[in-house]
């Protein structure tokens, strides 16, 4: 785990990006996990960040950005 204030790099060029930033001024990947569900009708939507490795959200199940991006 890296120290807490400092971003993981990014997964998918291993640029390591400043605290601030979302997406990787290199390759243009996120760099936060967020979970993809939107907002809907049906569900309030989900904001959950997840860890750099998960393909699915830990909370509802959907998709991760990560894993909408192709980087997981
Ligand atoms: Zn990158
Ligand atoms: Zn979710």
């Amino acid at each position: 785990m890296a120290d807490a204030g400092e971003k993981d790099p990014c997964v998918r060029c291993g640029h390591q990006p400043d605290k601030a930033d979302k997406y990787c001024v290199r390759c243009g990947a996120p760099l936060v996990n967020k979970c993809s569900k939107k907002r809907s009708p049906l569900h309030k939507g989900c904001s959950k960040v997840n860890r750099q490795d998960a393909a699915f959200c830990s909370d509802c199940g959907a998709p991760t950005v990560f894993r909408e991006s192709g980087l997981l």
